[in-house]
């Protein structure tokens, strides 16, 4: 992992970040049109132009099927940008300069008479140069256009592919996803991005196990008594209601972001920060997943679909009416109670949660410890020590403690976080997870992406709780919008004594 410093606190709550600026490169966004390069890619290569990290001769061509020049492509993306970004960001002249890198190229991938020497025309001569092939597209096109690339002759040395999620539909969609586009890039070339890696307080992670020598000793089934990770969601399935009824939230959000969660939670420390370790290590704690069976499915997983309630005062429609349908089965809504099996972990239940139409979005990881093993306090109640890191949003890390009330007149104990609220400490604006990571493909970082073998761990997880919701014919719980999830994910908890936070 690139650009790790240390600087002591001298007491002031400013931080400055320096750019460093990377190489100048041709990147294509396949998909350019779509709503993640309009919300996310371009925003992102322009906030990294306006601090001066993208030299300004590089190239960004967009390319999708319909026909336009790059004049009315670059109108799409400006209009984006100001619907889309808060606004006081918007700087026109840096918009101006920015806009004399984009290009657009029109091209259906899956048309096989495609004119692909039409995109190299709009990349430089120079074959030298990093090439980064981003392809923000349904994955059944991914083999394709890597393919089409090769036959093209655009695949120089230096070049890169993105992948977005998701990869497959399953393992073994993804494998031979990843298959495919191995036969064209080698591994190290290939990026599969995941976001949430990309985001600051997922990174916080590793430092705060692996910068720190307190959790460490702490950090196992020794100590510590269950895990809980949450990313919820209060929007519903807006535009995308196609693509989720035909993934659900097992493969939309358990397969990538939450397993990738645990992984950096419950893996053992790296050798080093380099890709290959951090990956290797993520890999062992997917291995050590115990798969969900029929018999034991419908004590570890609850689904859910929500449907018709208010949040934030706001009525909201049921999910079968978002996604314009009469009837689904597709789950908005999943808790499961996992288990590592190994040392560190063995007999821990680490409870996964994600879902649609939440009260709140906000996604945490709470690491709760078990209780002291002896009470000195006689009657008086203790409650465990809990870490609670939050993720999004307003990001923080708060350990909660017990401590003496201050006052005359006897013991009496209080509970009260040490907090670690980013907001009060930090002053620079968290750049976007993409960010991040666009410029990492460009300088040839691969640490916070994820490997071939890993995603297909995930998948192979994954794929046991489909089957045996398949097989136990799993039952489909509603949950009125604006709920934390159906009754039944508060049931699973609390069969064993536990309650989500
Ligand atoms: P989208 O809005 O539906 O956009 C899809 C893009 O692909 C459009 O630009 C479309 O353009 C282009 N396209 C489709 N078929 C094509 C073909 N045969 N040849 C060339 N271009 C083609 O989808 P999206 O939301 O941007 O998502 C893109 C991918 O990223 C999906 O796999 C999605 O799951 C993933 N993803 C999206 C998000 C997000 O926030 N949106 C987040 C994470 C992952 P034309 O129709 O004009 O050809």
């Amino acid at each position: 992992m690139s650009e790790t410093q240390s600087k002591p606190d001298d007491g002031s709550s400013e931080s400055q970040s320096a750019f460093v600026p990377v190489e100048a490169f041709d990147l294509v966004v396949f998909g350019g049109t779509g709503d993640l390069a309009r919300r996310k890619l371009i925003p992102s290569l322009y906030h990294r132009f306006c601090d001066g990290q993208i030299p300004e001769n590089s190239r960004i061509v967009g390319t999708s099927r319909s026909d336009r020049s790059g004049i009315e492509y670059r109108k799409i993306i400006s209009k984006a940008y100001k619907e889309f970004s808060s606004g006081d960001d918007y700087d026109t002249s840096c918009w101006d300069d920015f806009e004399q890198m984009v290009d657009y190229v029109p091209l259906d991938v899956a048309d096989k008479d495609a004119d692909w020497k039409s995109l190299g025309k709009a990349l430089s001569k120079n074959k030298e140069r990093i090439r980064v092939f981003y392809l923000a597209v349904p994955p059944e096109l991914f083999v394709g256009i890597c393919q089409g690339l090769k036959a093209a002759g655009l695949v120089t040395k230096n070049s890169r592919v993105v992948l977005e999620k998701p990869l497959g539909t399953d393992y073994d969609s993804a494998k031979s996803i990843n298959e495919g586009v191995r036969a064209v890039f080698d591994e190290n070339r290939i990026y599969r991005i995941d976001h949430y890696l990309g985001k600051e307080t997922v990174q916080n992670l590793l430092v705060l196990r692996f910068g720190n020598i307190l959790l460490e000793p702490l950090w196992s089934n020794r100590a510590i008594d269950h895990i809980e990770i949450t990313a919820a969601e209060s929007i519903g399935v807006g535009g995308r209601g196609a693509y989720y009824d035909g993934a659900g939230a097992l493969r939309d959000m358990v397969q990538n972001h939450l397993l990738q969660l645990l992984c950096l939670t419950a893996m053992e420390t790296p050798a080093s920060l380099d890709a290959d370790d951090v990956r290797t290590e993520k890999l062992k704690v997917l291995r050590a997943l115990r798969p969900i069976t029929s018999e034991n499915a419908a004590n570890h997983t609850v689904r859910g679909q929500y449907a018709r309630g208010k949040v934030n005062d706001e009525v909201m429609a049921d999910y079968l009416t978002d996604v314009g349908v009469d009837f689904s089965e597709t789950e908005t809504f999943v808790a499961i109670k996992a288990h590592i099996d190994n040392w560190r972990w063995a007999g821990v239940p680490i409870y996964l949660r994600t879902g649609k139409r939440m009260a709140t979005r906000r996604s945490d990881i709470v690491i709760q410890f078990k209780p002291v093993p002896h009470s000195v306090f006689g009657d008086t109640h203790l409650n465990a020590n809990r870490l609670v890191i939050r993720l999004q949003p307003d990001e923080a890390v708060r350990l909660w403690l017990e401590i003496k009330e201050p006052g005359a007149g006897g013991m009496r104990l209080k509970t009260v976080p040490l907090n670690l609220t980013y907001a009060d400490n930090f002053t620079v604006r968290y750049p976007d997870a993409y960010e991040r990571l666009l410029m990492d493909v460009v300088r040839g970082n691969l640490s916070l992406f994820m490997r071939g073998d890993e995603v297909e761990a995930a998948w192979k997880w994954v794929d046991s709780i489909l089957a045996a919701w398949g097989e136990s014919e799993q039952r489909l719980e509603l949950y009125q919008a604006g709920q934390d999830g159906p009754e039944e994910a508060h049931d699973m908890l609390s069969r064993y004594g536990h309650k989500w936070v």
